[in-house]
């Protein structure tokens, strides 16, 4: 572990490099400028290399022939003034000539050899070498050349042997001499480069060091330059995300007179504005919660008058002529619809101001919806409808407000009575490790895909015409969920035309404890099916949940939630998705794209 990394899981790198690529904008930038540097460093190096390189062969081979040339000239002047004619002078001559032009050279490296092809003259030297065992490298192309031209010079590039056994960078300069009566002579003389290329490999070496300082250099400045820009980008990008999780005061800082300074600006102008329009909107959704909390509550006063008159009158519609008495009977019936909304408004309006507390006591579901069966019966007997009780679980006590579970019992029976047709209601309740859960199954009317979506919708109700008997307020089912979710339980329902619907209540067996997924199924078991055995029907997710499928299949949409307007705006400024998701508009209709199983 180095660094904080544990290097042994190499097999990992290649992800987190490019995750690092991916997340880090100067990461890359860094990395793609040190690449590009080092890239026209190499370039400019090797150039440089090539140039000097060049220039050291092209000045030292300038030397060479310099050198060549000048002993050249002075062994053909000694050559030329000389008388010598017997052949021992000669050979003296030669000799003095051959080791004056060694002694010139640095290197002692000559050679002189008779041009064949000038007949044999037993009196002229042959020749003579200081190359020793490198003769080889004065090759024949050379000599050819200098033997064919008696007035030039001919350089070649050659591998001079050293001491050590190795070899050294050297020139080998070709050229002719006359020798007086013994005729013409080529001489060689080899000069060593080696310091030459001694020169270019410090120059490489230097190249290279100062090319990777450079690169270094370049990675800092490269880090620190990006880093200034990166910086204000990090800060603008975590503001808004802090804007979009609702803190509606957080601005940016304005440094310097910048691109970042007015973009600063204009970002705090736009959250300033964002500001003015939420506190604008919040405020108006506040003020007309109030109005309708307080329009209702006005009402309360002469509604309760105008109730006690109806119900005198009411009660003495047997004395009146038959119109009148109906009349009584319409006015009681009204009045009574009136008061249910009126309450039902109220109880909304303490869901929207947040006002609600619940309040918990140990309490049976199975009682619980025994007592509820019992108070329905009637409704349901003039209905027609027979309603069953069956509760394989939920015999204990689960901490619960009862007042609030009853009345959603109560409008779920309700309307599975006035919806059913007359036909079997069946009232389950169950229970496993994380919750209790009741369903209220009807085989009546059931709703459309569309219905669906909207069932938990304030005012909503499929056919405002169908008859009533208990007369809705459609505002029951939004009380119910709001209810539900108060208690952090779910409330769904799943529903096919003509096939019935099934609302399911769960609530988790301990408040604030999550439910892991409801002991009862959401679409019934004996729902139709399709041809892959997956229930068909419509399922509308109430208050957000995830899990619990139960195994079932049916098509299924988020549902509005147990939001008010109120808290849908609070949501959305507080960027709290979950809530927008999940408890949106209670007037909203639920999420579309219900897809038909
Ligand atoms: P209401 O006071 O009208 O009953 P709710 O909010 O309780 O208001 O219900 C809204 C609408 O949902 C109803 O008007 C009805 O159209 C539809 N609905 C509710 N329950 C059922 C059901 N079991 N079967 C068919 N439709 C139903």
């Amino acid at each position: 572990m180095l660094f904080g990394v544990d290097w042994r899981r190499w097999r990992e790198w290649p992800d987190r490099f490019a995750h690092v690529w991916r997340t880090s904008l100067q990461f890359r930038t860094v990395l793609l400028t040190v690449a590009l540097t080092g890239a026209a460093v190499l370039v400019a190096g090797f150039l440089v290399s090539f140039i000097v390189g060049n220039g050291l062969y092209q000045s030292r081979l300038d030397q060479a022939y310099h050198d060549s040339a000048r002993a050249t000239t002075d062994a053909q002047k000694k050559l030329d003034a000389s008388d010598a004619t017997d052949p021992e002078a000669i050979d003296n001559l030669f000799l003095q000539v051959f080791g004056d032009i060694k002694n010139s050279t640095t290197t002692g490296l000559v050679a002189s050899f008779r041009v064949p092809g000038q007949g044999i003259d037993a009196a002229a030297p042959v020749g003579v070498s200081t190359f020793g065992s490198g003769r080889d490298v004065i090759t024949k192309d050379l000599r050819k050349a200098v033997q064919s031209a008696p007035h030039s010079v001919f350089a070649q590039s050659v591998a001079l042997p050293s001491s050590d056994g190795s070899t050294d960078p050297g020139i080998v300069v070709g050229s002719q001499l006359q020798l007086p009566t013994a005729g013409r002579y080529e001489l060689y003389i080899g000069y060593d480069l080696s310091d030459s290329e001694q020169t270019l490999l410090f120059v490489q070496h230097t190249l290279l060091i100062v090319g990777l300082v450079l690169l270094l250099l370049i990675a800092g400045i490269t880090y620190l330059v990006v880093r200034l820009i990166v910086t204000p980008i990090r800060v603008a990008a975590q503001t808004s995300q802090r804007l979009a999780d609702g803190d509606l005061e957080v601005r940016m800082p304005i440094a310097n007179e910048d691109a970042f300074a007015t973009l600063a600006r204009s970002f705090n102008g736009m959250a300033d504005a964002l500001q003015r329009q939420i506190t604008q909107l919040a405020t108006l959704s506040q003020l007309q919660q109030r109005f309708v909390s307080d329009v209702s509550h006005e009402l309360r006063t002469p509604l309760t008058t105008i109730r006690l008159a109806g119900d005198v009158i009411y009660d003495q519609r047997e004395d009146f002529p038959p119109a009148t008495a109906r009349t009584a009977e319409l006015l009681h019936a009204q009045v009574e619809r009136f008061d249910r909304l009126l309450s039902d408004l109220l109880e909304i309006s303490r869901y929207d101001a947040g006002s609600v507390v619940l309040e918990l006591e140990p309490t049976n579901l199975v009682r619980l919806a025994e007592d509820a069966v019992d108070d329905m019966r009637p409704l349901a007997v003039t209905n027609g409808s027979e309603v069953r009780l069956e509760a394989p679980g939920g015999y204990f006590e689960v901490e619960m407000d009862p007042r609030r579970v009853r009345r959603v019992l109560r409008n779920v029976l309700g309307n599975a009575i006035e919806h059913g047709e007359g036909k079997a209601i069946v009232v389950t309740v169950d229970s496993n490790q994380s919750a209790v859960a009741l369903s209220v199954r009807d085989y009546g009317l059931g709703m459309t895909e569309r219905e669906v979506a909207h069932v938990f919708d304030r005012f909503w109700r499929a056919d405002p015409s169908r008859k009533r008997t208990i007369g809705g307020t459609g505002l029951g089912l939004a009380i119910s969920l709001e209810d539900a979710a108060k208690h952090d339980g779910w409330l769904d329902v799943w529903s096919s035309p003509h096939e019935g619907s099934n609302f399911r209540l769960t609530l988790p067996r301990v408040p604030g404890e999550p439910i892991a997924s409801s002991p009862i199924s959401l679409a019934p078991s004996d729902a139709p099916r399709d041809a892959d055995d997956r229930p068909i029907g419509h399922e509308l997710i109430g208050a957000q949940h995830d899990g619990d499928d139960n195994g079932n299949g049916a098509s299924r949409s988020r549902g509005n939630g147990r939001g008010s307007g109120r808290e849908r705006l609070g949501a959305w400024w507080r960027g709290d998705n979950r809530k927008q998701d999940g408890r949106g508009n209670g007037r909203g209709s639920g999420r579309e794209g219900t897809v038909k199983a």
